[in-house]
């Protein structure tokens, strides 16, 4: 059995691992989203397609594959329906932009179309393997991979961790610990912890009760999928549902979620916020959300396109800004925390509001990564989805503490015989 990497690989983004053995199964197919799209590198040959969860760099050039080959592809349902959405998507903002789409309409039909959705702990036979997903904890329908090659006799167990979070979320409980030979484990966090939950939490309802107290309008920009959701029910669950205005494509997001009862824990409070939140559905509401006191939960959660960026340069008086996720290099968000600036459709502007940072990480922090790795108890580690950095110091703590570990680069391959 061998282990190819195209993409994801002493980096966060377009992840990508196909496993050869009597058949080959490629591990995610995403983009990175950097200053410009980037792609995996190469083309591998896959007999089928692992989607983890919806997240672009996960899924975002899937459809890619489908071009004479045309390959199943397993996931939970959710993911399938998600994935649709930012596809589609995707392909909307290239559009717009006048960029050459990343991949065809048709591709994407082929790629649904060629979907097979399996609910956790459901073994699917493919070839020589025993395929089964396993619950991630990191948004609705996330898996861990379980792949079990039944005529081997070593390296038999091969887990993919995709992106996880151990510990629970408002909306999903902890990661599923699945034992293995070969665990192939995300790295994101594997040199720093996250804030502790419960400070996070509290430090972002008192401020938002200040600026609501206070008239103003907190605006609060959010990924579509998994962070817009988990804010909202916290929103409602603090008393601020009736403050609240609910804007963007997360609108379409939280419908999915809803459909998807059996993957949502406290399932009850998502349902019951998003009935008392405010939803936006024409533009000329948007005035009213604006007049405090409120709340505007809306995308994009790095300020790089959505109803936020019609939002934010018309704040009130006592108005502040909440980030709520992780902003990349280059983008909005991140010049905004750095220098109070913005630029929209290629005009900077000052924005003159306090901006905080609130660290809702929706991925394992450092401690969670090696309690997973002695759980699971495998016998090779292979640390992806982290930069050089991560990675790396990923892999040597984990030869120090006995494991086989490794941290390869996009266009290695690792044998287990
Ligand atoms: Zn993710
Ligand atoms: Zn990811």
């Amino acid at each position: 059995m061998q282990l190819k990497f195209y993409g994801g690989a002493q980096e966060v983004g377009r992840s990508a691992i196909l496993m050869k053995d009597d058949r080959s199964l490629l591990f995610d197919f995403g983009v990175k989203l950097d200053h410009r799209m980037e792609f995996p590198v190469g083309s591998p040959k896959a007999d089928a397609l692992i989607v983890s969860h919806a997240h672009l760099d996960h899924s975002g050039f899937s459809p890619g594959l489908y071009n004479e080959n045309l390959i199943p592809s397993f996931g939970t349902q959710p993911t399938l329906r998600l994935s649709n959405l930012l596809l589609d998507d995707s392909l909307g903002i290239a559009k717009k932009e006048h960029a050459k789409p990343q991949f065809s309409k048709r591709q994407l039909k082929e790629f649904i179309n060629r979907y097979i959705s399996m609910d956790y702990h459901h073994v699917t036979h493919f070839g020589n393997f025993d395929i089964e997903f396993f619950d991630a904890g990191h948004i609705c329908g996330s898996s861990i991979t379980l792949v079990e090659r039944t005529q081997a006799k070593d390296y038999r167990r091969i887990a993919y961790t995709g992106d996880f979070k151990l510990s629970p979320q408002l909306l999903h409980k902890g990661a599923e610990i699945v034992k293995s030979d070969v665990l192939i484990i995300e790295s994101t966090y594997a040199t720093r912890e996250h804030q502790d939950r419960k400070k996070v939490v509290k430090d972002f309802i008192d401020g938002v009760k200040r600026v609501v107290d206070n008239g103003g309008t907190a605006l609060v920009p959010a990924f579509a999928v998994g962070r817009s959701q988990e804010l909202l029910a916290l929103l409602y669950q603090h008393d601020l549902a009736q403050y609240t205005f609910f804007d963007g494509m997360a609108k379409d997001a939280t419908q999915i979620v809803l459909n998807s009862p059996s993957y949502v824990a406290n399932y009850d409070l998502l349902a019951k916020a998003a009935r008392n939140v405010n939803w936006i559905t024409e533009r000329d509401e948007r005035k009213e959300a604006l007049n405090g006191p409120s709340v505007i939960l809306t995308t994009g959660g790095m300020l790089h396109g959505g109803p936020v960026l019609d939002y934010i340069t018309k704040l009130g008086p006592n108005s502040e800004i909440f980030l709520t996720g992780y902003q990349q290099e280059g983008t909005n968000g991140k010049t905004l925390m750095e220098d109070g600036t913005i630029m929209i459709q290629g005009a900077k502007h000052r924005i003159p509001q306090p901006v905080s940072f609130n660290d809702f990480s929706a991925h394992a922090g450092m401690s969670d990564l090696f309690e997973y790795v002695k759980k699971s108890d495998p016998k090779a580690v292979v640390c992806v989805h982290g930069d050089e950095e991560n990675t790396i110091s990923l892999a040597k703590a984990l030869k120090e503490e006995g494991f086989a570990a490794y941290a390869p680069k996009i266009g290695d391959a690792i044998r287990f015989d």
